[in-house]
């Protein structure tokens, strides 16, 4: 993306009124086309995403349906939807140096993505996190519906999006007290074993209480930005409070900006970009 910047001196004022200081005017050259990426790039991930599920659901009907039908692999990406098999991988291979057996690709992707925090900030939440991306559509179809999002206020806002960082406390609490022997016991037993198969069955035969919880989130996620992703989910948690060791901040050009405050109503997250410094 190519900026100029150049140097305007503000239109004259009554003699009385101060002269407002000069301001740094920056021109983009180019169309700034990183939203676009973004949504290819959410857009694959999506499809990655479907893929994978398709994948993994023939691999289990294949041994459901007593081996009729063609065998299908295992997809390992499946494991980036157990982010608690993550973790316990994670602390076990911390104690012993061993990388676990059962799901390994679990613990791969979790580091991969907290590494990718620690450069690129919330990058995984906003391009990748395939709930983030249905988040971020529920909203905006909220808005183009109702014309707006509702915003909830702060005496509100911040209880709840301590939420998050009490559930990802507790599983952090719970697995970093667990020994490396614990672990491993749990992750043979046939529940960690077929943690991957519980899911699918989670979602292929989900119950009255879990959809009604499912479709009141979305519901909220509709009317609320990212109501999910800001309130309750853990991993976005874990991937906030890593990425506040990145050295890649949101800054604001103090000289350019003209206070309209439009950066901080567009924000996702509603940063208050515009007060940044
Ligand atoms: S907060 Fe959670 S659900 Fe939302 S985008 Fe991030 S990881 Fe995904």
């Amino acid at each position: 993306m190519s900026i100029t910047v150049d140097t305007v001196t503000p239109s004259s004022s009554p003699s009385t009124v101060p002269a407002p200081a000069k301001k740094k005017q920056v021109r983009r050259l180019t169309p700034d086309t990183s939203q676009r990426t973004r949504l290819i790039v959410q857009s694959l991930f999506v499809l990655l995403n479907a893929f994978l599920c398709v994948q993994f659901y023939f691999f289990v009907h294949y041994f459901e349906s007593n081996a009729t039908g063609p065998h299908v692999a295992r997809p390992a990406g499946v494991d980036g939807w157990l982010p608690i098999a993550g973790l316990m991988n994670t602390r076990y291979f911390l104690s012993t140096g061993h990388v676990p057996a059962i799901h390994p690709a679990a613990m791969v992707l979790f580091l991969i993505f907290i590494a990718s925090s620690l450069l690129l900030k919330r990058a995984f939440c906003s391009w990748l996190c395939p709930v983030g991306t249905l988040s971020e559509y529920l909203w905006k179809a909220g808005r183009k519906f109702f014309g707006r999002n509702l915003v909830l206020p702060r005496w509100l806002d911040v209880p709840l999006r301590g939420i998050k960082y009490l559930l990802m406390a507790f599983f952090v609490f719970i697995i970093g007290s667990m020994s490396a022997t614990a672990l491993q016991d749990f992750m043979v037993q046939p529940y960690g074993i077929l943690a991957d198969v519980k899911m699918l069955h989670f979602f292929l035969r989900i119950g009255g209480p879990a959809l009604i919880v499912i479709v009141v989130l979305a519901a909220l996620s509709v009317v609320i930005k990212n109501f999910w992703c800001r309130y309750a989910c853990p991993y976005g948690a874990v991937v906030s409070l890593v990425s506040l060791l990145s050295p890649f901040k949101i800054r604001r050009d103090e000289e350019a900006c003209i206070e309209c405050g439009k950066c901080a109503k567009a924000c996702p997250q509603n940063l208050p970009v515009d007060h940044l410094l």
